[in-house]
């Protein structure tokens, strides 16, 4: 399988090649040159298969045959392994045609365990093969960070360090990057906020000194192999309520699109969706987008639901690309117009985003008060974050076809907007209950490019 740029000029990559670089060096994103089609036949044959088997099903024609089925099958269940649930990704129902798919139950409690537990493997394998060694940079609105430094600690190839907004993120966030206490993991407390880590991310991409001199990696929400990794829970979910012989939506609690594009690749390659429906909380840039109002940023408002606090949603990109008819110099030219503050979506890139994507919105207020009407109406506690998921798939919901929304967080990792809306402090599953005692390690970074590549080579291993 070749991955080729959203900006149409640089080199096309294998899938190993793809996910070591992580941004393309035209800036623009890898996506894979076609996307494999499952038969009907071989997505009605997942019914009653463990996660793991599907997980090979739907990721193996996306990777290359460096990796063979066997090393590639250890490397799935030693990803999930670490989870605190047998089904990795179960359901609950919340009523009549609507489901919750709990994708919490992973080592740091969000869903992005899913990617980053099996992206460390790989790292591994793909690293040790090579003899290579790599310096993985990652920005984080608090959930990325947490589960990539969980994925990646103690590991012999790979250097980590993670920028995060200080002072923007929740305690057991937090906590769960600065207590390891692996020497190869360096969690940095940036002055700014998401869209200054993501900004200076990019910078340290885009300066190929540097980029080659450390041997730079990137395992953010951009990484192809994360949004694979995430394609799977769609066809685990779907087919268990009747797919591919019954439709089916999701609703997705969407900031940096990266999830969300996952369910377009699973629609792609042949699972029945009717909508994704894309649910933003105050910082709304992409329902905006979605509602015909162009793509122009603004300024990022701290929410209850920090990790989706987010106005440049990079993922975005690839659904631009798709709706442009992969023509990477439109996009290039799109992303110019953005740096610049926004730009317009014409009017057949629009019909082609509103085929796949639906969209809303939730307030503050909306939010504690679904955090509040859940737990009341079905006993389940949603963090913030699913709550926004629930409020607008509500309004989403077409009789017949059932509604899945993804609950990507554990409410214990925001225990303070939860106890706020309903009185109840959830506790950390027993596996995590130290956390609070354990002691924590970080830097204070400034918000400036040279001194943050500074800080990095000066704390390499080697
Ligand atoms: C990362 C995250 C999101 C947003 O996912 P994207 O892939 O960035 O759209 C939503 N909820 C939680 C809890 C997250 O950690």
């Amino acid at each position: 399988m070749n991955y080729i740029s959203t900006r149409g000029s640089a080199p096309v990559l294998t899938f190993e090649d793809t996910m070591l670089s992580g941004l393309a060096r035209d800036g623009g994103l890898y996506v894979p040159q076609a996307i494999p089609a499952l038969s009907p036949d071989q997505i009605a044959a997942m019914e009653g298969q463990s996660y793991e088997q599907i997980a090979f099903i739907v990721m193996r024609p996306f990777i290359d045959d460096t990796i063979n089925d066997a090393d590639f099958r250890a490397i799935i269940d030693r990803a999930y392994s670490v989870f605190g649930h047998a089904a990795r990704a179960p359901m609950v129902q919340l009523e009549q045609g609507h489901f919750l798919l709990e994708l919490f139950h992973g080592p740091t409690l969000a869903f992005k365990d899913f990617a980053m537990q099996i992206i460390g493997q790989l790292f591994q394998h793909v690293l040790a093969k090579k003899g290579e060694r790599v310096t993985i940079v990652g920005a984080t609105s608090g959930d990325t960070g947490s589960a990539a430094v969980e994925a990646f600690r103690g590991l012999d190839n790979v250097d980590v360090f993670i920028l995060y907004p200080h002072g923007r993120i929740s305690e057991v966030q937090r906590r769960q990057m600065t207590t390891p206490q692996e020497s190869n993991v360096h969690a940095l407390a940036l002055e700014g906020d998401f869209d200054d880590c993501q900004a200076r991310l990019k910078d340290m991409f885009n300066d190929f000194d540097f980029r080659d001199g450390v041997r730079l990696a990137g395992v953010n929400s951009i990484n192809w192999a994360r949004v694979l990794a995430q394609v799977v829970y769609y066809f685990s979910s779907a087919v268990a309520l009747g797919a591919p012989g019954r439709r089916v939506s999701f609703t997705v609690p969407t900031g940096n699109f990266g999830d969300i594009f996952a369910g377009y690749i699973a629609k792609r390659m042949g699972l029945p969706i009717d909508k994704l429906v894309v649910a933003t909380n105050q910082n709304d840039i992409l329902h905006r987008c979605l509602s015909g109002q162009g793509y122009h940023k603004g300024e990022t408002i701290p929410s209850i639901s920090p990790s989706m606090d987010i106005q440049i949603s990079s993922n975005f990109e690839r659904a631009l690309f798709d709706a442009y008819d992969r023509d990477g110099n439109a996009v290039a030219q799109l992303m110019d117009e953005l740096k610049a503050g926004g730009f317009e979506v014409s009017q057949g890139a629009m019909e082609v985003l509103m085929d796949h994507y639906a969209s809303g919105r939730a307030s503050e207020d909306q939010t504690s008060a679904q955090i509040k009407a859940s737990l009341a109406e079905t006993g389940e506690l949603l963090c913030p974050h699913s709550a926004i998921g629930v409020h607008v798939a509500d309004r989403h919901r077409q009789p017949g076809t059932p509604m899945i929304t993804l609950a990507t967080a554990h409410p214990a990792k925001f225990p303070d907007a939860v106890e706020a809306a309903t009185g109840v402090r959830p506790p950390l599953p027993p596996r995590m209950a130290d956390l609070y005692e354990r002691s924590e390690r970080l830097t204070r970074v400034p918000n400036d490019l040279e001194a943050l590549k500074k800080h990095i080579m000066d704390h390499l291993q080697t």
